[in-house]
């Protein structure tokens, strides 16, 4: 090796060594942002839940990617100014709107902690114990579905994710393919969520025949005109194949009639995918759990952390009956499948989703679950189903606002049916005169042909006092919009 190599080489290691801060570095690094987020959890309370900005915003400038480094203090004070200000604010009890994540702090110790020791949950023989840990987390949320403790399951980054590792599987163990495809049908409502359609279509199934399956007047499936479809299609020498049903549709919080649906499901030979990406986790408590009666039926099932268990952001999951199915659609070497299936040897989760390197996803959702125990999540799932169930209650005595159903689960849709002028009008005003005061943070939708707003409980930092500042909020906006 020429004598220049090893001068270069003496060269770069002190520069490559500053990949990895000193001892004292890291006290530095790490008392700082600890300092930071302690501070936005001592102002949270007090933070407004949403900070409307006219148009796109500068943010981080480029120049902070350079040659020369940040200082930590001047990282912070970017990531305060540009990232941490504008915006919808999903950590404030007063984000009632979409459907709101979480931000459990136990679990972004998790991540932390997963993070630091970068333990490569993606295939079983790299970290035994990342995946059995993955894998019990599965075992559970099987145990809280109601499904069999040997169904197949993997931790996503989300319920879209979910959504296509549950609808490819159903495309492979149906053989949807070629041809067929055009012949192929399948069966949604119209509030469906949107990542389903975008899960079919990334899947090769855009060109299925998709039946919209009218809605009763709770929002949830028709059974009966299901039936009445799929008997009509397969009459008709169609292939009926996929039924995907919502526990707990995004517009509207509903609950379709998932045992009816199962039934129907049965009769045809359909998959039966649940979409419980908000709504499943509310098996947990008991005053949901019958609600969901029939979501244990299912083929498969998304189920979204993220949301029902309050973890931050880049958690959903999946799970499927039939373990094989499963592992037939997302193994990617016969001769490793082989050992993947043999009894005994855990499946590695590559082998479940699209992806191969993957961050070990099970530490944040276990920490949470394991340091806190049970009955907290529980409580505060029961807690936000009643706390929809108040609101809708309790703006029906405001004069003026129309609500929609009692809520099946934690969503509300309501709308003013203003003194004069264009009601539609009115509501959407009324929605950007909420985000323009800030203090809480509610969406709207368009259903029936009609604006309306919405309110989603799911924030773990929801209580009862944001609830009567959003009806506080409601009523005075209101009134100002009247008066002007
Ligand atoms: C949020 C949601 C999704 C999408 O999940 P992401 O985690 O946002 O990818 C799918 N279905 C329903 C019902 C949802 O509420």
């Amino acid at each position: 090796m020429p004598d220049a190599v090893f001068e270069r080489l003496t060269e770069l290691e002190p520069i490559a060594r500053q990949l990895e801060p000193s001892p004292e570095d890291r006290a530095v690094l790490a008392g700082r942002v600890v300092d930071y987020a302690n501070s936005f959890l001592d102002r949270l309370r007090d933070l407004p839940a949403f900070v409307a900005t006219a148009g796109p915003i500068a943010g981080i400038p480029a120049a902070s990617i350079g040659e020369t480094p940040l200082g930590i203090d001047e990282a912070l004070q970017l990531l305060a100014r540009h990232v941490d200000e504008p915006g919808l604010n999903p950590a404030s009890h007063g984000h009632l709107g979409y459907i709101p994540g979480g931000g459990l702090f136990h679990a972004a110790l998790g991540d932390y902690l997963a993070d630091v020791t970068n333990r490569y949950a993606g295939v079983s023989f790299a970290s035994p114990g990342a995946v059995r840990l993955e894998h019990l987390l599965v075992e559970w949320m099987a145990s809280v579905a109601g499904y069999p403790a040997d169904a197949a399951g993997t931790l996503t980054s989300g319920g879209s994710l979910a959504n296509l590792v549950g609808i490819v599987t159903a495309r492979d163990k149906h053989g949807v393919t070629g041809g067929e495809v055009e012949r192929a049908v399948v069966y949604l409502t119209g509030h469906a969520h949107h990542s389903v359609d975008k899960a079919l279509r990334i899947a090769g199934l855009g060109g299925c025949v998709v039946r919209r399956v009218p809605m009763d007047a709770r929002y949830r499936m028709d059974a009966a005109a299901l039936d009445a479809l799929a008997s009509a299609d397969a009459s008709a020498g169609l292939l009926p194949w996929l039924v995907v049903a919502s526990a707990g549709s995004t517009d509207a919080g509903a609950i379709d009639p998932l045992d009816a649906v199962a039934d129907i499901a049965e009769r045809y030979g359909l998959w039966l995918h649940v979409d419980g990406a908000y709504g499943a986790f509310f098996a947990l408590c008991d005053e949901a759990r019958p609600r969901l009666a029939g979501m244990a039926r299912s083929d498969s099932l998304v189920m979204d952390p993220h949301k029902g268990l309050f973890l931050p952001y880049g958690s959903g999951a999946v799970l499927v009956k039939d373990r094989r199915a499963m592992l037939d659609a997302h193994h990617y070497s016969a001769s490793y499948m082989q050992d993947a299936a043999a009894p005994g040897v855990e499946p590695s989760p590559a082998d479940l989703s699209p992806e191969l390197s993957r961050p070990f996803r099970g530490l944040r959702m276990w920490l949470p679950l394991a340091l806190l125990g049970l009955a907290p999540f529980r409580a505060a799932l029961e807690e936000k189903l009643l706390l929809a169930r108040y609101f809708h209650e309790r703006i029906q005595r405001v004069p003026g606002f129309d609500v929609g159903p009692e809520p099946d689960l934690s969503v509300v849709m309501f709308r003013y049916r203003p003194a004069r002028g264009d009601a539609d009008a009115f509501n959407a005003a009324l929605v950007r005169a909420i985000h323009a005061d800030g203090r809480v943070f509610l969406s709207s939708s368009r259903i029936g042909g009609h604006f309306v707003l919405r309110l989603a409980v799911l924030s773990f930092r929801t209580h009862r006092d944001t609830i009567d500042l959003a009806l506080e909020v409601l009523r005075d906006t209101v009134a100002r919009l009247e008066a002007s």
